[in-house]
């Protein structure tokens, strides 16, 4: 009785020693285990091991404060800390991090940069910038003289930041004032604060901004300001630009210099004045072939790029589309467009080998030169069988098929009486007054 009692003592003094109560388990099993299984234990307790835990150990001392316990939280919401405590939801992969995903932080709202109207640079806070190295201007000093938030303040950064930012949106749009939901939706500066704003609510904007002024062709004007510094003919842009309708296509045709020279070219040669609308069209034409290159071979940037023997193919498909061809029933819905293409493009070769030729004679010019006219040679001798036979032929059928209406003998005999009833009418109106009046003259001339 006496050896047990004493054995009991002792497994209970070793219990307390090891501080099973906090640090082990309860489990019946542990407890026959003998004293080999304790050592081994005791061993992978020890900082040497390699699956030593100090949490698990009482007798761990940390080496410093921090490590010793987790600071409580404080400022931080009870919430944002059981966020925060969570384990990452999806579980890491093979060699991958078992540390949460970062795109939540990725996503993070980052502020667009303004470029800088006086060092051009792309700056990220606006004002700080201003206020670290421009502070001599006097446009700055200004803005910073009135009251911080104040709405002078406002409204004078605004106007610094519009100007800054027209100088990397006259290329592409990329900081307009107020970005639009549609990713389709096409900006337009206003001539007067060089704000970008989209094109279809430029008139609001534009009128607010001339106060209560007439907003009148506030789109074309806008297209004309972004090609104000390229080289083009003088009369181009005073006589067809404005009567273009402002549009994407116009856009293109204003920005390709290949197109322009083409117009200026055509206006040359045709001065009288209906043909401003005519020019216009042929550009429009020229533009809507480009963009539809542009579609099926993005490395186009521009017309003279489109007029290499290597795209004559892309070109001849541009054209079917364009002229709304019919796969099925093989016709053309625009056979006068499809014929008549040919010949602009024929003369932008033309005005490109000029271009070519006025430049210093090289290697390059001479390639330019030769691959331009054998785009002329392909335009002569292919494009009638690719597109203009056919289109030629739609032609001739739709003429063939449409019903001309001739005037019947009956209907000259009534024109003829109303007229010599008018001039009746105003020959008595002359007698009566005794007097020529140029109401009774245009009556007897016009009936
Ligand atoms: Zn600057
Ligand atoms: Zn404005």
């Amino acid at each position: 009785m006496a050896s047990s009692q004493e054995e009991v003592m002792k497994f209970w003094n070793n219990r307390k020693t090891n501080r099973w109560l906090c640090n082990r388990s309860l489990s019946p099993n542990e407890d026959k285990s003998g004293n080999d299984t304790r050592q081994e234990k005791d061993q992978q307790n020890s900082p040497a091991s390699p699956t030593y835990d100090s949490d698990a150990d009482p007798e761990f001392v940390p080496d410093t404060e921090s490590e010793s316990e987790e600071e409580p939280k404080r400022n931080i919401p009870k919430q944002k800390q059981e966020m925060e405590n969570k384990p990452p939801l999806i579980c890491a992969g093979e060699g991958e991090s078992a540390e949460p995903s970062r795109d939540a932080a990725s996503k993070k709202y980052k502020r667009q940069t303004d470029m800088c109207y006086f060092c051009e640079t792309d700056v990220q806070n606006f004002v700080r910038h201003l206020r670290r190295n421009h502070l001599c201007e006097t446009k700055v000093q200004e803005i910073f003289s009135h009251q911080k938030n104040s709405v002078e303040r406002r409204k004078l950064l605004a106007i610094l930041k519009k100007k800054g930012n027209f100088i990397k949106n006259s290329e592409e749009c990329v900081k307009p004032v107020k970005k639009a939901r549609s990713p389709s939706a096409s900006f337009l500066p206003c001539g007067n604060c060089l704000g970008f704003y989209r094109s279809k609510f430029l008139y609001r904007h534009k009128k607010k901004c001339l106060e209560g002024q007439s907003a009148k062709n506030a789109q074309s004007e806008a297209q004309n300001l972004l090609v104000k510094n390229k080289r083009i003919d003088q009369r181009l842009k005073v006589e067809v630009f404005p009567r273009m309708r402002a549009d994407k296509i116009s856009l293109e045709a204003k920005n390709d210099y290949l197109i322009c020279a083409y117009g200026a070219r055509y206006l040359k040669t045709h001065r009288e004045k209906h043909f401003i609308n005519v020019t216009s069209r042929k550009m429009r034409e020229l533009s809507r072939i480009l963009l539809e290159l542009k579609k099926l071979e993005p490395t186009i940037h521009n017309l003279f790029d489109a007029l290499k023997p290597k795209h004559y193919d892309q070109l001849v498909e541009a054209t079917k589309s364009v002229a709304n061809y019919d796969t099925v029933n093989d016709t053309f819905d625009s056979p006068t467009f499809a014929m008549n293409i040919s010949t602009a493009l024929k003369q932008c070769c033309d005005i490109a080998i000029h271009m070519v030729i006025k430049n210093e004679p090289s290697v390059e010019t001479a390639t330019y030169e030769a691959s331009l006219k054998t785009m002329i040679n392909l335009l002569q001798s292919n494009w009638r069988f690719d597109v203009s036979g056919r289109a030629g032929n739609d032609l001739n059928l739709k003429k063939f098929n449409k019903v001309t209406i001739v005037p019947l003998a009956t209907d000259l005999r009534l024109l003829k009486n109303y007229l010599l009833l008018k001039a009746g009418e105003a020959v008595n109106e002359m007698l009566l007054m005794r007097t020529l009046t140029l109401l009774c003259w245009r009556q007897f001339i016009v009936g």
